[in-house]
């Protein structure tokens, strides 16, 4: 017999994952269904993980009133959940002073601290700004940390929590009963819902039609990036923007939270599924990083990505269909979405819980475990460890220091992971400088003992196959 739930989610972005997450937190039952093999699989993957000050946003928009609510949601988020972040500031540089005037109106109206400061006092900041930089507009607020691993954290947290994930699960139509609840119709199954929140992304207006919601035109726009090398962090102290324009915030210069550089993103219109980078955008940021960067190593380049935004209209969409009551959204979430993600997460949650009349529970899991990382340990601390448990001493990734402990705990973690792509995002296994080069192979074995699949029934992710078939019976001893 189909399940009847409280709550449906569609989607496993990072606003999917959020809404779960703060939705375990009460008295009520919830799914997420992902049509991928993972949470995180689609714009929450590749995009460039700044968590905004929310200055540049248009006053009374919905893009400034959960950007500015989420900055202190995601910091204190990502402490608990322990992503890697960096509150490192942000800086909008600009030859003339008057270049910075509308930024400034904004950040005021939006209730967000800035300073302008002069080319010497950028220089303190950040010593590589092109010559040209006359002043910069900082935001201390700003920072950057890993999307990815964000939304993987809400999902555990949720899971931990009592909150239910379904993954390769499609939603391919949603009906009503008599009764008023939903059917939401995937390959895996039908599940019934009270209630169902459409976080779905790119597909976000596919959804909303399949449950005869509010259409949308939905528009999209691809953006390129160059990832530096580890090497180059020590060049780059806080996120560099130029300034911005009508396709968004410009190309930026930032590290990641995770040790890298990165200069992105393009702004090209495109189709949805189109996420391949292109000679034409590559060469648009070599062009354009120059014009605020002086030191651009595009030499160092270790791996080039592109992200897809999702363009519903000026603004985000959120919030209870005029049409369908019970259905509610959170789509065309494009950036700033990523920083709003824990105050979108907990408008709706609210929402959702006073119409369900459901209450907070006593006693939830607020703090994850921190995963262990090696190369976080000093030398006392990882021979500690490895007494324990020897795979802590075993390395698999040599660029990222990722040891088969380390990825062993990552496969069985509250929301598992299952591919090669997955144990990545986890581990990080994979991302250094020869892009698992070295490491894809151990990382299949190590998947495919830990799942009890044969090595051929690994996928890399989003349903790939690596090996198709053996050519030859390795004998281990
Ligand atoms: C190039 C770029 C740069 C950006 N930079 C920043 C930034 O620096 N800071 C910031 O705050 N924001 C940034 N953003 C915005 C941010 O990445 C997005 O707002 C955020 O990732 C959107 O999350 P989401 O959950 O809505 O979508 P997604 O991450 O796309 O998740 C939607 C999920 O729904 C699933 N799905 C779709 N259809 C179905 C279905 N029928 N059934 C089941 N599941 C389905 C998809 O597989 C996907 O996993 C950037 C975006 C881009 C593209």
């Amino acid at each position: 017999m189909d399940r009847l739930f409280d709550c449906v989610v569609i989607g496993g972005g990072v606003i999917g994952t959020a809404v779960l997450d703060r939705l375990a937190c009460y008295d009520l039952s919830a799914l997420l269904l992902e049509k991928e093999d993972d949470v995180a699989s689609f714009a929450t993957r590749a995009n460039s993980g700044i968590v905004h000050a929310g200055y540049d946003c248009e006053p009374n928009t919905l893009k400034a009133k959960f950007n500015v609510l989420g900055n202190p949601l995601m910091w204190r988020d990502a402490e608990l959940l322990h992503v890697p972040c960096l509150k490192c500031g942000s800086i909008v540089v600009a030859r003339e002073r008057e270049q910075l005037d509308e930024l400034v109106r904004k950040a005021e109206a939006n209730g967000v601290e800035v300073e302008v400061l002069d080319r010497k006092r950028t220089l303190e900041l950040e010593p590589n700004v092109a010559d040209e930089v006359g002043f910069s507009l900082y935001a201390p607020s700003a920072g950057v940390i890993s999307p990815y691993q964000l939304a993987i954290a809400y999902a555990d947290r949720a899971a931990l929590n009592g909150g239910e994930i379904l993954l390769e699960a499609p939603v391919v139509g949603i009906a009503r009963t008599s009764d008023g609840n939903f059917e939401v119709q995937t390959p895996k199954g039908t599940f019934k819902a009270r209630i169902v929140i459409n976080c779905a992304g790119a597909y976000g207006a596919n959804v909303n039609d399949m449950a005869g919601a509010e259409h949308y035109e939905t528009s999209y726009r691809r953006g390129d990036y160059f990832v530096l090398d580890n090497t180059e962090r020590k060049n780059v102290n806080t996120v560099i923007f130029p300034l911005p324009t009508a396709a968004g915030k410009g190309i930026l210069v930032a590290p990641t939270a995770d040790g890298n550089v990165i200069y992105g993103p393009t702004a090209n219109d495109t189709s949805l599924g189109d996420t391949a980078t292109t000679l034409e955008s590559l060469d648009e940021l070599k062009r354009n990083v120059p014009l605020s960067y002086k030191r651009p190593a595009f030499n160092k380049c270790i791996r080039v990505y592109s992200g897809l935004r999702t363009i519903i209209g000026h603004d985000f969409v959120i919030g209870e269909s005029e049409k369908v009551d019970n259905f509610f959204m959170a789509i065309g979430i494009c950036s700033p979405g990523l920083t709003s993600a824990p105050a979108i997460a907990e408008f709706l949650t609210d929402g959702v819980a006073k119409r369900l009349g459901a209450a907070r529970k006593q006693n939830v899991v607020a703090e994850l475990e921190k995963p262990v990382r090696v190369k976080e340990l000093d030398d006392v601390a990882l021979n500690e460890l490895i007494k324990k448990d020897s795979r802590f001493g075993r390395i698999v990734c040599r660029c990222e220091k990722v040891t088969e402990g380390e990825i062993v705990q990552a496969i069985h973690s509250p929301l598992p992971a299952r591919t090669v792509d997955a144990v990545k995002r986890r581990t990080r296994a994979g991302m250094g400088r020869c892009q698992g080069g070295f490491c894809c192979t151990r990382v299949m074995e190590i998947l495919s003992r830990e799942l009890n699949i044969p090595l051929t029934e690994v996928k890399k992710g989003l349903g790939a196959n690596i090996a198709r078939y053996r050519i030859k019976e390795v004998n281990d001893d």
